[in-house]
């Protein structure tokens, strides 16, 4: 095994979406933070397993064309990008073959094209959850670790978020407010609205009452402020009770010209403007005509389905989603909208009893879509099947299910939703001949 602490001079060939530097040192797979592919760099090996070495840049030798100077100073501290040391034209072309090679390693042939983006990398983020130290300090987590970074202003947030946590970090560290876990924000690019949130142990706490008033009223825009109560020993953000203090239990915001009310426990996609283009491709994927029929299984607030129907004029929607919040939101959100004929149904899509129609729409969490519901989806014939993904890798394994049972694939579509970090959403339809 080679030894912890040698030094060795290293070609960076390879960068993953973790963004670690990837090089050989007698013929071990190396892995380098903050290395660059074609970086020549020298290197100490921190830790020496079997299978791979970690090493820690000593010097730059001589640095990647692809290198650019990081303009934060929590990067990569924070954890939060991964890509802010190189162009990004280079960070879309890795993000790319990131899809590629996922596709690849599930065994499944497919053309990948070149990602969509606004070309906006900073200040598109319209959603923040801040954990909150024992001493007020709020910033975000040291990579792995539970330490919290002040966090004076994140480059991908919302500006006016920036603002709102910092009065109100500045606000509960005179008032000595000592027992909340997270501040999580939210705007509506499109109102201006913002949601604040506060996630703590208790249900009340001595200057509770204050600092919503204070907040309210140094920004009027905040429409819906909330106390989350989260009182279990878990990495899990927000516990099951959410009180309104001030405001309605929504923000209101608008995606292609259709408008929306979110509630705290809703998700909502945090790039405005690159949703509304990864939407566009949905709606175009989808195809349907006046008349037609589709289900949006994981519908969170109904947004996809109800731009989807608001272009098409379709007949009927029915929408599936497991947080009842979302789907008090997308029932409300409908009749917002003049879409009639949409049913939305709360509940485990898994267990969804599925009807004949001419699309369903899939768009999970990270884990992708169940097993059982592939098998029910391809069992049922249904013809076409748009699925959204935040993650290549499970997107890749369940396209692989698919195109066995013979759904054919189109292009997939990566969108970069999530600029200078290692994510990338994609989208691609599957089609029964
Ligand atoms: N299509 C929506 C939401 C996508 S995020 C949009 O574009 O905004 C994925 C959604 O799946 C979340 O709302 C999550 O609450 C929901 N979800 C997670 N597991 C689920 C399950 N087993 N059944 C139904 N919905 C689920």
């Amino acid at each position: 095994m080679l030894k912890k602490n040698s030094v060795h001079k290293v070609e960076i060939t390879d960068i993953n979406n973790l963004g670690y530097g990837v090089c050989r040192i007698e013929g071990i797979v190396t892995f380098v933070a903050g290395a660059v592919t074609g970086d020549t760099l020298k290197v100490r090996i921190i830790k020496s397993t079997k299978n791979y070495l970690v090493a820690r840049i000593e010097e730059i030798l001589s640095p990647s064309s692809h290198r650019i100077p990081s303009d934060c100073p929590l990067f990569p501290k924070c954890g939060g990008c991964v890509y802010r040391h190189i162009s990004y034209d280079y960070e879309k072309e890795l993000k790319r073959e990131y899809v590629q090679s996922a596709f690849h390693k599930a065994g499944v042939e497919a053309e990948i094209a070149s990602v969509t983006s606004d070309q906006r990398i900073s200040g598109y983020r319209n959603k923040v959850q801040y954990p909150v130290g024992s001493n007020g300090e709020i910033g975000y987590y040291r990579t792995k670790t539970h330490d919290i970074i002040e966090c004076e202003s994140c480059p991908l947030e919302e500006p006016m978020l920036g603002e709102v946590k910092k009065f109100i970090s500045d606000h509960i560290k005179a008032q000595g407010i000592d027992c909340l876990r997270h501040i999580y924000l939210r705007c509506g690019a499109a109102t201006g609205e913002i949601m604040v949130c506060l996630v703590s142990e208790k249900n009340s706490f001595p200057g509770l009452e204050i600092l919503a008033d204070e907040v309210c009223t140094r920004f009027e825009n905040v429409k819906c402020f909330a106390l989350n109560v989260n009182d279990r020993d878990t990495n899990v953000i927000l516990g099951d009770k959410t009180y309104i203090l001030r405001g309605n239990n929504y923000i209101e915001d608008e995606l292609l010209g259709c408008r929306f009310r979110i509630s705290p426990m809703s998700f909502y996609q945090v790039n405005h403007s690159m949703t509304e283009l990864l939407y566009s491709k949905v709606i175009e994927l989808c195809g349907l005509k006046e008349g037609e029929t589709f289900i949006d299984l994981y519908c969170g607030c109904g947004t996809i389905g109800l731009c989807v129907a608001s272009r098409a004029k379709t007949s009927s929607l029915l929408g599936v989603e497991i947080i009842p919040e979302a789907i008090e939101n997308a029932k409300v959100n409908a009749a917002l909208n003049g879409i009639e004929n949409a049913e939305f149904i709360c509940g485990d899509a898994a267990s969804a009893s599925l009807r004949e129609c001419d699309c369903v729409i899939l768009d999970p969490p990270r884990k992708g879509v169940a097993e059982s519901l592939i098998n029910e989806l391809c069992d049922s014939g249904i013809k076409k099947i748009v699925y959204v993904s935040c993650n290549p890798d499970t997107l890749a394994r369940d396209c692989a299910l698919f195109t066995e049972k013979g759904y054919e694939l189109s292009t997939v579509y990566p969108f970069d939703l999530f600029p200078r970090t290692g994510h990338v959403e994609n989208v691609v339809c599957l089609r029964r001949n």
